[in-house]
């Protein structure tokens, strides 16, 4: 469904009034595809449908996982007790390839629901009668190996690996990737308003005025991009708004703040908010701190390999500029001396022009299969 509606005469009352251009999209409703509508209620397809972006799972642009709704006559215990219930998919694991590979169609459901409850069914094992419920599975171990979650190696430190098993959240998971797909979920939008006091636009633009637009973390002014400079409470309490709790962030310092697991950031927005630091000369410098603090948290898992393993710390945001037709491609991660580089856009262009010039171009799981 499209909705077409004449919005100049509104706009003309906007400069009349001199007030500030606020992005449309965020104030009028947008139409729910009814893709993201099936996908949130759990979407059954064959498995060669699914595709695999940077070893993630995706469908039609979106990030999915997978799971498996039958679960036979374990359905009780998996309502009772979730962690006994079939385990679900984030990325293309040895589990999922296999099953691939064997063209076996176990009846897989794909959702991008990150309510962390799951429709499963199967038989009673009481009454062997019919039983729908819905558990609280976990998520595969493979899968966390696969992409390196949050620096989880199969045959990395247990304490660390519990730590990431037992405190993973979906949510968290999918503004991780956030800037891989095209789409996000709808719901992941909503952001929790009422709890703002009423005052808080005015005083967000306020603090940010005040502070001459500058994150408080990495140090990015965003006087040109005002609406990716954010106010963070730092005990986490949205009403509570004494001066000491506010904390002017750039979009992408504050995603990394803990429990901020709401906070999706485009590939646009990221590479913009990149493109600002460099050029400010806000740069990661040598140190693993500093590459972690300002390289897309989609990136981490490999960078964790890296780290682990004592190679090269990558340049962040490295502008490579092509003399012949001065374009400009602002490399995610790049090994200049290797001339080695990671870029999460599938821009073929871009590329293209790299690999002329010499550049290896990697996408993030190419990087991180290949240093497993
Ligand atoms: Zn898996
Ligand atoms: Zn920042
Ligand atoms: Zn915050």
């Amino acid at each position: 469904m499209r909705l077409e509606i004449d919005l100049s005469g509104l706009e003309d009352a906007r400069k009349r009034m001199g007030a500030e251009l606020v992005a449309l999209e965020s104030i009028f409703i947008k139409p729910i595809d009814p893709i993201d509508v099936a996908l949130d209620g759990g979407y059954e397809l064959p498995l060669d449908e699914v595709v695999t972006t940077n070893g993630l799972l995706e469908y039609e642009g979106r990030q999915i996982l997978l799971y498996i709704q039958d679960h036979g006559w374990r359905c009780n215990e998996a309502i009772e007790d979730g962690s006994l219930g079939k385990k679900f998919h984030i990325s293309e694991c040895i589990t999922l390839t296999v099953m691939r590979q064997k063209n076996r169609f176990e009846r897989y459901v794909a959702t991008h629901n990150i309510g962390g409850f799951f429709k499963i069914h199967g038989v009673d094992k009481d009454t062997g009668e019919n039983l729908k419920g819905e558990a609280e599975l976990s998520v595969c171990k493979n899968c966390l190996a696969n992409i390196r979650y949050q620096g989880y190696s199969s045959r990395g430190n247990w304490t660390i690996k519990n730590k990431v098993f037992s405190s993973f959240s979906l949510t968290k998971f999918f503004t991780t990737y956030s800037s891989f797909f095209s789409h996000m979920p709808q719901r992941m939008a909503e952001t929790a308003s009422s709890s703002y006091s009423a005052d808080w636009v005015e005083l967000s633009k306020k603090i940010r005025r005040d502070c001459g637009y500058k994150c408080n973390s990495c140090g990015v002014v965003l006087e040109t991009e005002k609406s990716l400079l954010h106010v963070h409470h730092k005990n986490g309490v949205k009403s509570d708004n004494a001066i000491s709790n506010l904390e002017p962030l750039c979009k992408d310092c504050h995603r990394k703040q803990v429990d901020h697991s709401h906070m999706f950031v485009w590939h646009k927005e990221m590479a913009l908010i990149t493109r600002l630091r460099r050029e400010q000369g806000v740069s990661p410098g040598q140190s693993w701190d500093r590459v972690f603090a300002l390289a897309d948290e989609a990136t981490h898992g490999l960078l964790s390999i890296y780290k682990e393993n004592s190679l090269e710390i990558p340049d962040v945001g490295y502008e490579y500029t092509s003399v012949m037709n001065s374009v400009v491609v602002v490399l995610d991660l790049a090994w200049k001396r290797n001339k080695e580089c990671v870029l999460i856009s599938d821009d073929i262009s871009d590329k293209k022009l790299l690999t002329e010039s010499g550049w290896a171009v990697y996408g993030v799981q190419e990087l991180i299969d290949k240093n497993q």
